[in-house]
């Protein structure tokens, strides 16, 4: 795949969009929904504001709803989600300054993952906003049992699938073994069998 990189997107008429790039900034469903203007509201200063605006939304992405409780930024989160397999390998642009934090660097830190483990990262991803939204007595937004046949494949050697998420989004069980071998040995039933996944994974 080739090296992919954030491009700075002018606001000037003459600039247009570089070929195999995609537009991230808040113009597009890939805009960070936490904004710098927020922040400074709140009371941060400038390079904080933006800084914490990024580090909100990394964890985020990732399905946490600890600063964002609606379902509103639920589906917010799943508009990226479903269009982030179209950012492998893409370049991104973004209006804020190349050499300042920019939410498209986590962007390009997912659609740098291999195809598999930016599958099994979004469907952990979702897995996980729906046993949030368990906890607080609020209906589900996906098919559980979609969410567990992605998560259970039969994958290669080289991607076991454990309890453990390395960092590149592919949650590895224990012993190396599959979670497909796991489940059969264990002999669970479906329901029991999802329910232990989205333990697991979310
Ligand atoms: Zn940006």
């Amino acid at each position: 795949m080739r090296t992919t990189t954030r491009i700075q997107r002018q606001r000037t008429q003459g600039w247009r969009k570089p070929d195999q790039c995609v537009i991230v900034d808040r113009t597009s469903n890939f805009g960070n929904p936490f904004t710098v203007a927020q922040l400074l509201d709140i009371g941060y200063a400038e390079p904080e504001a933006r800084q914490t605006a990024v580090a909100e939304f990394r964890p985020w992405l990732r399905g946490s709803r600890s600063n964002s409780q609606s379902t509103e930024g639920d589906q917010r989160r799943e508009k990226i989600l479903a269009r982030l397999p179209e950012l492998r390998g893409m370049d991104l642009a973004c209006t804020c300054p190349p050499g300042e934090t920019c939410h498209a660097d986590v962007l390009l830190e997912w659609a740098a993952l291999p195809v598999l483990a930016l599958e099994v990262r979004i469907a952990s991803t979702r897995a996980r906003v729906d046993r949030q939204r368990a906890f607080r007595g609020e209906r589900p937004l996906y098919d559980e049992v979609a969410l567990a046949a992605v998560l259970t494949r039969d994958v290669g050697p080289g991607y076991p699938l454990v309890d453990v998420d390395l960092g590149n989004g592919i949650p590895q069980r224990w012993d190396g073994g599959t979670w497909n071998q796991h489940l059969r040995s264990q002999r669970m039933h479906q329901g029991a069998v999802t329910a232990r996944l989205v333990e697991v994974f979310a």
